[in-house]
C-alpha cells in the first residue's frame, strides 16, 4: 500500500470518524500496511469495523491499521469456507502449488464466486464398511418359520435328544444335570434310524403274526 493508497483508505475511515486528512498519517499507514493491497476488501474492512459495536458500549470507535489487516483477512477467509481445489484434468498435477495459490487468491478476493455449500464427499464407503452394509436389511431366518429349514448340524447334537430332551446343539445330561456323551438314541435318530431299538421278542412276535396271516390268506384261496 502506497501513501496515496493509504490516503484513500483514510478518507474511507474519515467518512465514519471525521478524522482530518494528513500526509503524515497517510505515510504512517502505508508503512504499517506494506503488504496490504488497497482493494474493495480493505475498504470493506473499514465498513465492517464501524458496523460492529465497540466491545464496551459507549466507547468511541477509532480504527487502527491492524484492524484493517485483521478484518480484511477475515473477509477473505470467509470466502474460503467451502473452498475446494480444482485439479487439472488427468492424473498429473505438476503445478499444484501454483494452481492452489491462484485458486485460493481468486476465491478469497471474490474474483471467483465462492461455493455456498460444502462439496459432497464422493466415492463409496471403505470396503470393510461396504461388506458390513450388505447385511443390513437382510431378513434373519426364523427357526419357528415352517418354511425355513432348521439349521443342519452334523452328528447327534444336530437334533434334540429324544431321551433326555437336550435341545439342538446342547449336550446330553444325566438326571443329575451332569453332561454326558450323547445318548445312543440321539445318535441313532441323527443317523436317520428309529430312536428305540427293536425288542427281539417283539420282532419275533410280529413275524409270527404276519406268517400266520399269510398262511390263513393262502388257505382261503
Ligand atoms: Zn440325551
Amino acid at each position: 500500500m502506497t501513501p496515496d493508497d493509504a490516503k484513500q483508505l483514510l478518507a474511507a475511515c474519515a467518512a465514519f470518524d471525521n478524522r482530518q486528512p494528513s500526509a503524515i498519517a497517510a505515510r504512517a499507514w502505508a508503512h504499517a500496511l506494506p503488504d496490504i493491497t488497497l482493494d474493495n476488501d480493505a475498504i470493506a474492512a473499514v465498513a465492517r469495523y464501524y458496523g460492529t459495536p465497540p466491545a464496551k458500549p459507549g466507547d468511541r470507535l477509532w480504527i487502527q491499521p491492524h484492524d484493517v489487516r485483521t478484518l480484511r483477512a477475515q473477509i477473505r477467509a470467509e470466502r474460503l469456507a467451502n473452498f475446494t481445489y480444482e485439479p487439472p484434468p488427468g492424473d498429473a498435477d505438476p503445478r499444484y502449488l501454483e494452481r492452489l495459490r491462484g485458486q485460493l487468491d481468486a476465491t478469497a478476493s471474490g474474483t471467483t464466486a465462492a461455493p455456498t455449500t460444502a462439496p459432497a464427499l464422493e466415492g463409496g464407503p471403505h470396503p470393510d464398511v461396504a461388506e458390513q452394509l450388505e447385511h443390513v436389511g437382510r431378513t434373519v431366518p426364523d427357526r419357528d418359520d415352517p418354511d425355513t429349514p432348521p439349521i443342519k448340524r452334523p452328528g447327534p447334537l444336530g437334533i434334540a435328544c429324544p431321551k433326555c430332551a437336550a435341545p439342538t446343539g446342547r449336550p446330553c445330561r444325566l438326571p443329575s444335570g451332569t453332561e454326558r456323551r450323547p445318548h445312543p438314541a440321539r445318535a441313532r435318530v441323527a443317523r436317520g434310524e428309529p430312536a428305540a431299538l427293536e425288542d427281539p421278542n417283539e420282532i419275533a412276535r410280529r413275524r409270527a403274526v404276519s406268517e400266520r396271516r399269510a398262511a390263513l390268506e393262502g388257505a382261503d384261496q
